[in-house]
């Protein structure tokens, strides 16, 4: 996907015109601090090498040590991770915690390895950067297809290097490595938080809300089971096999059982949509949780939901999105709908580098205190500018990073 980037150039570019930036602002922005390419070798169980390309692109570090995951997958290429970069530094900006972006990447396929080649290739990324990350510089964590094992075995290597603990070098780790609570289904609580500002300001009740989600892995499924305990009516939900349907609401507890012993939602006792139908159904709330690029503009004008809260990273293309804003739809954009995820990592390192480790109850409670500001600051913006949700983020997010910037004399 060599053109991902033209797309955040554009995005820039936009919103510059906007916030009516300089030259020298729009260089800032629109340029990666840092870029590594290296080739990880690896040593396979029939004996043989085999190198992969693998990447870490450090794009801004003016509000603090750069953070974000690390993907395994065929299709990540150097464009890819810069855009994600670009984009971490904009979600940690917007909720306003002391980080820069960054993203990492491995060109692999990592089903066709074996979990031994998989250490050995999550060791050997380690052993490629080691000089470039670290708790004060620069915090990887997973992303598709790496998850806490992988976690582990980097923080294994990068202590082995160092001859020291560093458990701050990395998030997303198991609870028994310096792990938080609540990480695993914090992004979905975040989102969760976010929708029931918005439904106060449009005094609604939960009860009246039908919601469809598309997606039932981390963040889909967590987040039917949370709004379900809030009381807002699923109706709607799906996974890669295709989605069902209830008017009436469906049994969430029960979904989840389906979901874990037959491993599709489908198997549930309930109408069959398409995925695509899903996106369209009758509802008060669309939750995109799954893949990229799915409301576009050959569907958006046929995008019932009212709300949609974006808890996929890029589910609405930027056509899209003009339409739905032309329609009064609300989109909460992914860098704060899903910024839980993030908000939770940042505690999970100030609990290692603190030593000491908080109960699931004051996480939730500080991320709560996060979300919610977040989301008012963005909703002050947009009115303010008098745009939609998206391009308030990004303005409050660039607004914050440049002022870094400006302090540190690079403006
Ligand atoms: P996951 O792999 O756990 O789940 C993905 C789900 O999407 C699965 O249920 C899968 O069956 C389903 N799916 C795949 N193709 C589909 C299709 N064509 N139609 C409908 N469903 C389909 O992944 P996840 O961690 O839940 O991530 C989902 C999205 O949320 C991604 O965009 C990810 O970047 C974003 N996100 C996740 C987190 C997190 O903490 N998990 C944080 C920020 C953003």
């Amino acid at each position: 996907m060599a053109n991902v980037f033209d797309n955040v150039l554009e995005q820039i570019d936009k919103i510059s015109e906007l916030m009516k930036l300089n030259d020298k602002e729009i260089k800032i922005l629109s340029n990666p601090k840092k870029i590594l390419e290296f080739d990880v070798n690896v040593k396979m169980d029939n004996g043989s090498k085999k190198e992969f390309k693998g990447y870490r692109v450090q794009y801004n570090n003016a509000r603090g040590p750069t953070k974000g995951g690390i993907r395994f997958h065929p299709n990540v290429s150097l464009g890819e991770v810069k855009s994600l970069a670009f984009w971490m530094a904009l979600k940690c900006a917007v909720v306003n915690i002391p980080y820069g972006g960054a993203k990492g990447g491995v060109i692999v396929n990592p089903k066709e390895l074996s979990q031994k080649e998989l250490e050995r290739l999550s060791r050997g990324f380690v052993r490629n950067v080691s000089d470039h990350i670290g708790p004060m510089k620069d915090i990887p964590a997973p992303d598709v297809y790496t998850n806490a094992q992988i976690m582990s075995w980097m923080l294994d290597e990068f202590e082995k290097i160092k001859g020291k603990h560093a458990p701050g070098v990395i998030t997303g780790k198991p609870i028994e490595l310096g792990g938080s609570l609540a990480r695993s289904y914090s992004t979905s609580m975040g989102g969760a938080y976010v929708l029931r500002e918005i439904v106060k300001i449009r005094e609604q009740e939960p009860a009246d809300i039908k919601v469809a989600i598309q997606g039932f892995g981390n963040a889909g499924m967590n987040m039917a089971k949370i709004l379900d305990n809030w009381g807002y009516k699923i109706v709607g939900v799906s996974d890669s096999k295709g989605g069902i349907y209830n008017k009436e609401g469906l049994d969430i507890a029960q979904v989840i059982n389906i979901k874990s012993s037959k491993k599709t939602v489908t198997a549930y006792d309930a109408k069959k949509v398409s995925n695509d139908e899903l996106l369209e159904l009758d509802v008060d709330v669309l939750v995109p949780a799954a893949l990229e690029n799915q409301i576009t503009k050959q569907n958006a004008d046929n995008i019932n939901a009212e709300i949609v809260l974006e808890l996929a990273n890029g589910p609405t293309t930027p056509d899209a999105d003009k339409i739905l804003f032309e329609k009064g739809v609300v989109v909460v954009p992914d860098i704060l709908a899903n910024a839980g995820g993030v908000t939770v990592s940042y505690f999970e390192w100030v609990q290692n580098l603190y030593g000491y480790y908080w109960k699931e109850a004051e996480v939730l409670e500080k991320l709560e205190e996060i979300m919610v500001n977040s989301f008012k600051e963005v909703y002050a913006t947009q009115e303010k500018y008098n745009s939609n949700m998206r391009n308030a983020a990004y303005i409050k997010a660039i607004e914050r990073i440049l002022a870094a910037e400006k302090l540190r004399g690079n403006i």
